[in-house]
């Protein structure tokens, strides 16, 4: 025995990160990035980076990143974290919010993060299963400190009824996050709730809409006083110079947010009836994926196949996930390869 690892690490089950590959022949639609490039106001920013600002650290609290978000939110820069991708937020809210031997509540299937980060920090994970069709069902009320509240939701791609959320989220008595990293490509969202109720922080991410997973770029928002627990944890410089600068250029254009996540939801719109007719099962999507099931081969086969055919889809083998696979959603072209192969 390695007594020098703590046990829970020892015992961790990691989490498992969609394939990434260089190969360029690979059509990878497996891990929700965005087919479009970043605004061009990035690439701008870029080409005029001063590279001596590069020898200081950045500035801890992301004053201006964090000045923007709250324009951008009508709420005040105190409501305001960014961090290191939302996954950094994720962790921070189970570090301030739960005591050690705790629980934390999220529904199952919903991003399987949450666990590790349950397991890491020695707090009990436990699933409340979503009900037939991964449709919303209501949570017990237990003495939980925490709900990990995915809207829309990963992989299911469904988007909750907001007055079950707004009555949920009234009678907890934890914090709810609600994670609304694909929230950008659904007809609601709920914003106001972090604005408005003692309990909720809303997470963000610039990983999806934004086109920017490659800068690890995040932010949540909710009342003060749990929006400052975590800043009083947060590492000091959790957000880099580069991430600051590159994130404000992508906020500033939200004109081109809209462009490029219109197009995406046109073509998820397309790809979903084409698969409908194909005789799939698709699940009603408000994300940038989609969640299907073949008529004609089950879902293990249909990620292998796929695979030959050098398309990278995600399956996620398990009793309530096992059966399906999620798709992102790429360009036009990218899709008319994915039909031109889907059996
Ligand atoms: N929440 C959900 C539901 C996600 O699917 C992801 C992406 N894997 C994240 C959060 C994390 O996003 P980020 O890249 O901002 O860490």
């Amino acid at each position: 025995m390695n007594v020098r690892i703590r046990q829970s690490v020892r015992e961790l089950k990691p989490y498992t990160p969609g394939e990434q590959t260089r190969d360029p022949s690979l059509l990878k639609l497996n891990t929700n990035e965005n087919p479009y490039p970043p605004s061009p106001g990035v690439q701008g920013l870029l080409s005029t980076l001063a590279v001596e600002d590069l020898s200081r650290y950045p500035d801890p609290l992301s004053t201006e990143l964090r000045g923007f978000l709250s324009e951008l939110h009508a709420c005040k820069p105190e409501n305001v974290i960014v961090g290191n991708g939302s996954d950094e937020l994720l962790l921070l809210c189970l570090r301030a919010f739960v005591e050690r031997r705790g629980t934390i509540n999220y529904f199952d299937p919903s991003y399987s993060l949450y666990a590790v980060l349950a397991a890491i920090e020695d707090v009990a994970a436990i699933p409340v299963p979503l009900g037939e069709d991964f449709q919303w069902v209501v949570p017990p009320l237990t003495n939980t400190s925490l709900f990990f509240l995915t809207n829309p939701n990963s992989p299911t791609s469904i988007l909750y009824p907001s007055d079950e959320i707004v009555r949920f989220c009234g009678s907890f008595n934890g914090v709810v996050v609600i994670d609304e990293a694909y929230v950008e490509f659904a007809d609601t969202h709920c914003m106001h709730l972090a604005k408005g109720l003692p309990n909720v922080i809303v997470t963000r991410t610039l990983s999806k809409a934004y086109s920017l997973a490659g800068i690890r770029l995040g932010y949540a928002v909710g009342p003060a006083d749990l929006i400052s627990a975590l800043y009083k944890i947060k590492d000091s410089y959790n957000v880099s110079r580069l991430t600051q600068e590159v994130g404000l250029a992508a906020l500033r254009d939200q004109e081109y947010l809209h462009k490029i996540t219109h197009a995406i939801c046109s073509t998820r719109e397309r790809i979903a009836d084409e698969l409908v007719t194909r005789g799939y099962t698709v699940f009603p999507s408000q994300t940038n994926f989609l969640w299907i099931q073949s008529p004609r081969l089950p879902a293990g086969d249909l990620y292998r196949y796929l695979r030959e055919q050098k398309i990278l889809v995600r399956h996620f083998p398990g009793k309530r996930t096992g059966d399906y696979v999620r798709v992102s959603i790429g360009n036009d072209a990218e899709m008319d390869r994915f039909l031109a192969y889907a059996p």
